[in-house]
This record gives C-alpha cells, sequence and structure tokens, in this order.
C-alpha cells in the first residue's frame, strides 16, 4: 500500500493533490510534494470565497502526523489570490491555519497527547518542541472559545504550570461539570491582573468570583457540591474538537 493512498483516505482535501512521497532516511523525514488540483482554483483567505489566481510565494513545510517515528513534512508552494473584494491576499489552506508550521491535523494530535502526557513528555516522544506542543494546545482551545456553548458555571477550576527557566508560569482556568472538565482560559502570567482578563471575557468581575471561590487542595474551585477533582498540571480537556 502506498503512502499517499493512505493520506487520501485519511486526509484527502478537495483542490489538492499529494504527488510524490520521498523517503529522507539519514534525517528521519518523509516529505510529500502537495500541488492544487489542476482548474481548481485557490480560496482568499479574507472572505474564504474562490479568487483568481494572482502568484505563487516560495516552498513552505507543514509538519503532519508523524508515521511509523519518521517526521512527516507536506511541501507546497502557496498562491496568492487576486480578490475582488479583498484585493491581493495568500491562499487559504485546509490543513494550516495563518503562519503556523503545524498542519490542522497535526495540532490536534499533539493537543490530544498533551492530554495524556506532560507537555514536555509530549514534545520528546514526538520528537517536536515544547512551544509546539504550546501552540497545539493554544490552537485546539482558541477553536473551542470560538464554538463554547457556556452554560452558567458551576465551578471552576485553577492550575498553574511552569515553564522554561525561573518562575515563569502559565495560569489555567477550568470548567467543572459532571464528568467533564473543560480548558476555558490559558494566562500568560499568574498575577491578579492575568486572572482578572478570564472573568473579563466571561462577563463577570473578579470580585465575584472570589465571593464565591473557595480553596481544596491546592487549587482554588468555584463553589459546587459535585465539583470534579481539578486535573493534572498538562492536561486540557474539552467535550469538542476542530476538525
Ligand atoms: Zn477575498
Amino acid at each position: 500500500m502506498r503512502l499517499i493512498t493512505l493520506l487520501n483516505h485519511c486526509h484527502h482535501f478537495p483542490g489538492f493533490v499529494y504527488e510524490k512521497a520521498r523517503l529522507c532516511p539519514e534525517r528521519g523525514i518523509i516529505e510529500i510534494d502537495v500541488r492544487p488540483r489542476r482548474g481548481a482554483k485557490p480560496v482568499c483567505s479574507g472572505c474564504h470565497e474562490p479568487a483568481a489566481g494572482y502568484d505563487h510565494l516560495g516552498l513552505r513545510r507543514f509538519e503532519f502526523v508523524p508515521f511509523w517515528g519518521f517526521v512527516v513534512l507536506l511541501l507546497y508552494r502557496m498562491r496568492r489570490v487576486d480578490c475582488r473584494a479583498c484585493g491581493v491576499r495568500v491562499e487559504e489552506l485546509p490543513w494550516a491555519i495563518g503562519k503556523h508550521q503545524l498542519t490542522k491535523a497535526y495540532m490536534l494530535f499533539l493537543a490530544h497527547w498533551a492530554r495524556k502526557l506532560s507537555w514536555q513528555e509530549t514534545a520528546v516522544a514526538f520528537r517536536t518542541s515544547w512551544d509546539k506542543v504550546c501552540q497545539a494546545v493554544e490552537y485546539v482551545v482558541a477553536w473551542g472559545l470560538e464554538h463554547r456553548h457556556l452554560g452558567p458555571i458551576q465551578a471552576i477550576g485553577v492550575d498553574e504550570i511552569q515553564y522554561a527557566k525561573g518562575h515563569k508560569y502559565l495560569t489555567l482556568v477550568y470548567q467543572i461539570e459532571q464528568g467533564c472538565t473543560r480548558l476555558l482560559w490559558i494566562g500568560k502570567d499568574r498575577t491578579v491582573e492575568s486572572f482578572e482578563q478570564f472573568f473579563n471575557m466571561i462577563g463577570k468581575p473578579l470580585s465575584d468570583g472570589i465571593a464565591s471561590a473557595r480553596t481544596c487542595g491546592g487549587h482554588t474551585c468555584g463553589s459546587s457540591a459535585n465539583a470534579a477533582p481539578t486535573p493534572s498540571t498538562s492536561s486540557i480537556a474539552s467535550t469538542s474538537s476542530p476538525r
């Protein structure tokens, strides 16, 4: 069975063709050339509508889900479109967003493992960096925030994780429901100002949150008779995921 047959089966992108797969054994990499399907119009990244082609940019490499221990890279020359509504814009790709080097499929894969392992362990296991695992988690969280349906929040859990060297921390806020713990927010610091941003996001003043908070086992949890234990410091949990 050919690798490209497998890819077409699992990750087929209409309008694009997997052309050739090359193994580079000395670097432990599989490179896969991708090209637009003949006659398929590029899609404008501004208005998400098909538009006329304008020119090509340089070759870009997108990290895909590793395969049997090999790093898998999709190689593609992005096009620019001449959109009537938006002007000259880079095309939109179905497998990647913005300037991300990681494909959506790979970010989903890493974020999935980051629920089970620490971010560092995930990075080592898949021969990638902590930063890329962080990017993957942020992508999934951003998607979740965009598509979330927040009911009344009964309980929240707050965790801190240390990263890099020295005293650098991220603040993670979880919504806790019966049988589900959903990561709602990642703060870049552990100051009150940073935490306040979470309350601004949900449209409640911080004082309300503090008034109803109690401390349990080192984590701050909102009042709830059925509050589940807070997740491990590295985990994320969400009822749904991006495609
Ligand atoms: Zn447009």
